[in-house]
């Protein structure tokens, strides 16, 4: 095996949707970032993969479920395709921190699970989070990252990567 793939790794809430501080439990309690399909579009054009890493502790809180978290990617996917894009896959840790899982960020279990599941070449790869428990797993994982803010927003992120690659 010697074709690599290279991706852009996102964070959800705070990332590709809006943050709430209760959490995102149902697809009514999603807003998502407004130019979020033209990004996701850019950033395939220069042939990454865009992978979503999110922790839904909400899950394992009994805030949500499984079938909720499937049923907001599933929307997200549908907002995408009509703009003739897609996120190329989902990777969620549903665990409370207290229950020490390996893939809770910063713990790298879900890169590494993508890692395999598309053969990816991390050092190629970036990881896009507004959180230090993103910027701390790609440290881990080795990939580039960029941390978004309301001084560097989602967009100055993009633009950055188009620019260095
Ligand atoms: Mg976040
Ligand atoms: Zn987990």
């Amino acid at each position: 095996m010697n074709k690599f793939n290279k991706a852009i790794f996102l964070d959800r809430d705070g990332v590709i949707n809006k943050e709430r501080k209760d959490y995102v439990k149902t697809i009514n309690e999603l807003e998502l970032e407004p130019n979020i399909s033209q990004y996701i579009k850019e950033l395939k054009n220069l042939g990454f993969l865009v992978i979503v890493i999110t922790n839904q502790s909400a899950i394992n809180r009994n805030l949500t479920t499984h079938d909720n978290v499937q049923s907001i990617h599933n929307y997200i996917q549908k907002v995408l395709r009509s703009k003739n894009t897609s996120i190329d896959s989902f990777y969620y840790c549903p665990h409370k921190p207290d229950e020490n899982c390996d893939c809770r960020k910063p713990k790298i279990g879900l890169l590494l699970k993508a890692k395999l599941d598309f053969q990816i070449d991390v050092k190629s790869s970036w990881f896009i989070g507004d959180n230090d428990s993103d910027i701390e797993s790609a440290k881990t994982f080795g990939c580039n990252y960029l941390k978004i803010s309301s001084t560097f927003p989602l967009e100055s992120a993009i633009k950055k990567i188009l620019t260095c690659t």
